[in-house]
């Protein structure tokens, strides 16, 4: 007789194939041949190439290569279409907004449906997560379009911004985008990856629907030349960037000096932390959910597990086990766990990489299922025997694999995690309150989940520290990364400043290291800092008729000095100020979780000061900077760099710990030059001319550090409305984003 344990055990899944005949239509109804979206109307289609199903390898549709003309037309479009779109109420743009929700949600089916056909994620994820997911996101900035100049009274919208996204997540991708962008009263031209166009040219047919004013979003597609053309247009205001951190370099080096704004969304090696008391059934449920749901190719997967070493033989036993159980195949049946890679060429690369692996020491083990006989399948896989320097740890390997390591001590756990030049995000599993809540702030990521992993909503922001790039998505933060102070645009170009001879340069390198050394300053409270900052303030007080009497040396009269002295004792007294309010937020999410987002300092940063104002130009970049924890190399004016090195006495008289304030005189660009080259430096301000800015910039992309230039614009450091708020503030700050899911 049979037993129920034996059934159970046998029990297969029956098939569930979805119905794409809705996609199959829509596709024909545009004879599957697409051109662009622009100002509101069809290009006729040009340059075609075809988009496929990666299950089948069978083509969709062709769709139109962009050309820099279509690029052209397309950014004109946009900005025909801007000047109205900004002034138009922000109820107005709001109801625009939420139009377009109400309009994904009404064909969800049909974006769902055509996600699957083009990117091979399973027909269940599209519909049941990644779709709800765009409604969600332009429901939630619909309400930022109507209270953004409530929240940023002193911002304005950038102007035409391009956006750039990948394939593995192409719908949600272009709501991250779209959204926030249009709230804050921009247009876009958007271009999907060449992979995936389908859902954003059934998007742009929305948005004839609901009648948006034409060429506020325009959508071009076609491959990456087509990217770089909207890169290097002149008339781009912004770009905005989801994809590769290789891509993502090339970006921040061809943007360099264009004064457009930029916010890089890259690639990622996220850790998964498990502690000896963690509800292993979970994590493991969690981390077969992260890494291999959409066949790895997601960002922020958790491609790196780091097990207790008292659990881990148990904890991979059990991850195997679930592994096998996993069904992989066709999309659009709605039991299938996993679907397709994106293309032949990625099942390939991973595999690659694998032999690689294999060859450096790693054993591979991989689920023990049977794939289908065609399409881009790849076998959920998991590498043991690693060391951190093998090249499967090290690099993203953008697919189903894990590599996993075991750890004794937090303190291992955390320097194992940090061991990457990544930082997206990061996944800590325990039951104990004390310990996870030691580690978040420990692990160098702009998003950690406790108790979960990939975890997202509109609420929150989401982005990377170090390689994995800067800006976010989602949250008031992003919605920022839209809109640029008002008073920048009154800024004038700066008289030219004879370069003075320069003997010799101190050690920039020196200092660097002193920098990185100084442990637990980012760590102290804000009231800690705000002490420092307030006896800067006073030891300056003390000294008034000195600094006066050096600043009158140094060609101002006596009148501007003592103005400049009383503007920079005023300037450390706001900042000391602010730096126990500058604070983060609880988001709130619609699920059970509280989000913690905090403010976190960069790191090290240089700073090269201005030349005019040797005293409060210095002080006002200094300042915002030991406001939030982070150390500082700085560069004085080359004219007159005296100032500043008396400066250096009061740093050392107000008791702060040695290494957080280096002062380096010397040829500022050629120091700032070895600054902007350094990996030991996470931030650059440069004032100074806009050609060496801009090389600045260039210079930067190793580590993708964030630059900020004057351009070669006269600020006005006297201006306290501009510059004792967040304007540096806000550069001298990331966000991490804790995640922290609850319930009995
Ligand atoms: P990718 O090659 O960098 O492509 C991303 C986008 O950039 C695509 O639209 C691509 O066009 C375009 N592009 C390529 N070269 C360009 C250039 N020189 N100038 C301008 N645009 C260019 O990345 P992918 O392979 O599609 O996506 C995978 C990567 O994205 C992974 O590294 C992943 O970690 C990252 N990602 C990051 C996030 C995040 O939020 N941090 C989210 C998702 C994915 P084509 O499609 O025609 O190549
Ligand atoms: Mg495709």
């Amino acid at each position: 007789m049979t037993e129920i344990t034996d059934i159970m055990m046998t029990m297969e899944y029956g098939p569930a194939p979805d119905n794409a005949d809705a996609a199959f239509a829509w596709l024909d109804a545009h004879g599957r041949t697409f051109g662009h979206f622009i100002s509101g109307a069809w290009t006729q289609p040009a340059h075609l190439f075809a988009t496929h199903n990666p299950a089948t390898g069978e083509p969709l549709a062709e769709v139109s290569a962009g050309t820099p003309e279509d690029v052209d037309a397309a950014v004109a479009a946009a900005r025909a279409a801007f000047p109205a779109w900004a002034a138009l109420s922000g109820y107005k743009r709001a109801r625009y907004l939420r139009a377009l929700a109400k309009a994904v949600g009404k064909k969800a089916r049909l974006f769902a449906l055509l996600e699957t056909l083009d990117n091979g994620r399973p027909i269940t994820e599209s519909l049941g997560g990644e779709i709800p997911s765009v409604v969600r996101y332009f429901d939630y900035f619909a309400g930022w379009a109507q209270l953004v100049g409530h929240a940023f009274p002193d911002r304005v919208a950038y102007g035409v911004c391009g956006q750039i996204i990948p394939w593995n997540f192409p719908t949600s991708m272009l709501a991250w985008k779209i959204a926030p962008a249009l709230a804050a009263g921009n247009t876009v031209v958007l271009k999907p990856a060449e992979l995936t166009p389908l859902t954003a040219l059934l998007f742009a047919e929305i948005c004839t629907e609901i009648g948006l004013p034409k060429g506020v979003i325009n959508i071009v597609t076609g491959a990456g030349e087509t990217g770089a053309a909207l890169v290097a247009h002149d008339d781009v205001d912004k770009i905005a960037f989801t994809g590769s951190t290789e891509v993502g370099r090339d970006i921040r080096a061809r943007t360099a000096g264009s004064g457009k704004g930029l916010s890089l969304e890259l690639g990622g090696k996220s850790a998964f932390i498990v502690f000896e008391d963690a509800d292993i059934d979970s994590a493991v449920d969690t981390l077969v959910e992260s890494i291999f749901f959409d066949q790895g190719q997601i960002c922020s997967a958790s491609s790196r597990l780091l097990v207790h070493e008292a659990i881990a033989n148990d904890f991979l036993a059990r991850l195997k086990r679930r592994m096998n159980g996993l069904r992989v195949g066709d999309p659009m049946d709605a039991s299938t766990d996993i679907g397709a890679m994106i293309a032949p060429s990625e099942v390939d690369r991973v595999s690659a990489m694998l032999d690689q692996g294999e060859a450096e020491g790693g054993r591979r083990y991989e689920a023990e299922i049977v794939l289908p006989n065609r399409g881009a399948f790849f076998k959920p896989t998991l590498v043991t025997d690693v060391a951190p320097t093998h090249t499967l740890v090290r690099e993203e390997i953008f697919g189903p694999v894990l590599v996993a390591m075991s750890f004794r001590t937090p303190d291992e756990a955390v320097a194992l995690a940090n061991n990457t030049r990544y930082g997206l995000a990061a996944n800590v599993w325990s039951e104990n309150v004390n310990l996870v809540l030691d580690m978040a702030p420990k692990l160098k990521a702009g998003v950690v989940w406790i108790n979960g992993s990939n975890m997202f909503d509109a609420a929150a922001g989401f982005g990377g520290y170090r390689e994995s790039g800067f800006g976010r998505d989602g949250g008031r933060e992003c919605l920022g990364g839209y809109l640029k102070p008002a008073f920048e645009q009154k800024l004038e170009k700066a008289p030219a400043v004879p370069a003075a001879p320069i003997s010799s340069s101190g050690d920039v390198v020196k200092a660097v290291a002193a920098a990185r050394k100084v442990s637990g300053w980012a760590g102290t409270s804000g009231a800690a800092r705000a002490a420092s900052l307030y006896r800067l303030g006073e030891g300056l007080e003390q000294r008034r008729a000195e600094f006066i009497g050096r600043l009158v040396s140094c060609g101002a009269s006596p009148s501007e000095a003592e103005r400049e002295v009383e503007a920079t004792i005023e300037r450390l007294f706001a900042f000391a100020g602010w730096a126990d309010k500058n604070e983060g937020v609880v988001h709130d999410v619609p699920r059970r979780a509280t989000v913690m987002a905090i403010n976190e300092p960069i790191g090290v940063i240089g700073i090269a000061a201005p030349d005019e104002a040797p005293l409060l130009g210095a002080v006002s970049l200094l300042a915002p900077a030991i406001a939030r924890g982070n150390t500082i190399v700085l560069i004085p004016s080359e004219s007159n760099p005296a100032p500043m090195a008396d400066f250096a006495q009061i740093v050392e008289t107000a008791g702060l710990p040695g290494g957080v304030v280096n002062i380096v005189a010397g040829d500022s660009v050629a120091l700032s030059e070895k600054l902007a080259r350094h990996d030991g430096v996470d931030g650059l301000w440069f004032c100074g001319s806009a050609e060496a800015g801009a090389e600045m910039e260039r210079l930067s992309i190793h580590n993708l550090k964030q630059v900020w230039t004057t351009r070669g614009l006269r600020f006005d450091w006297f201006d306290k409305p501009a510059l004792e708020g967040d304007y540096f503030l806000l550069k001298a700050t990331q966000v991490k984003n804790i995640w922290i899911p609850y319930g009995a």
